[in-house]
Parts: structure tokens; C-alpha cells; sequence
């Protein structure tokens, strides 16, 4: 995936990882920092969501996995704008999760 067409939207954008098609959050229907599951709108199969929030440019970044266990931990994931790790860990209190 490789489309920063990031002006027109302040949608979400994520791809399904079983077929490819985009879904977009357009109700904001996620939580920063909890899985949901997402029906794909094209494919009617169920993936997992995970919303962050950047702490460094606010920026919002999702992660999807077939399932919520196949999830990376929120703290390995990394900022699509401005490339730095999305939460930061001086900033964090260990056992977040
Ligand atoms: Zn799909
Ligand atoms: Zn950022």
C-alpha cells in the first residue's frame, strides 16, 4: 500500500487483510487503543481494528490483523506521518496493558 492521498479526508483509512478493499472509519466508530472487529464491506469477512493515536503529531494510525491476538503491541507500531514509534515511552507508565 503505498497511496498518501491524505488532503481530501479526515477518514481513516484501512485495508482489509483478507481481500485488500479500503474501509474507511466514516462513523468513527474506533476507539484509540482498543481492537475492535470490522466487517469488510466487500468480502463480509470480520478483521480487527486498531486505532493510535501519534503522541508526538496527534496523527492517527490504524493496525489491522485478522484477529485481535494477532495484534503487535501498540508500542511497536510505528507513526505513518512522522516515522516515530506512536506511543511514546518515556511517557508511559509500564502495564498499560
Ligand atoms: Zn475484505
Ligand atoms: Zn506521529
Amino acid at each position: 500500500m503505498s497511496g498518501t492521498s491524505s488532503d481530501s479526508s479526515d477518514y481513516l483509512e484501512f485495508g482489509c487483510p483478507r481481500c485488500g478493499h479500503v474501509a474507511r472509519d466514516e462513523y468513527e466508530t474506533l476507539d484509540a487503543l482498543t481492537p475492535i472487529d470490522w466487517r469488510c464491506d466487500n468480502c463480509a469477512r470480520v478483521f480487527n481494528v486498531l486505532l493510535l493515536e501519534c503522541q508526538h503529531c496527534a496523527s492517527e494510525t490504524t493496525s489491522v490483523a485478522l484477529i485481535a491476538a494477532e495484534q503487535p503491541p501498540p508500542q511497536y507500531l510505528v507513526c505513518r506521518s512522522c516515522q516515530r514509534p506512536v506511543l511514546d515511552h518515556e511517557e508511559l507508565d509500564d502495564g498499560v496493558f
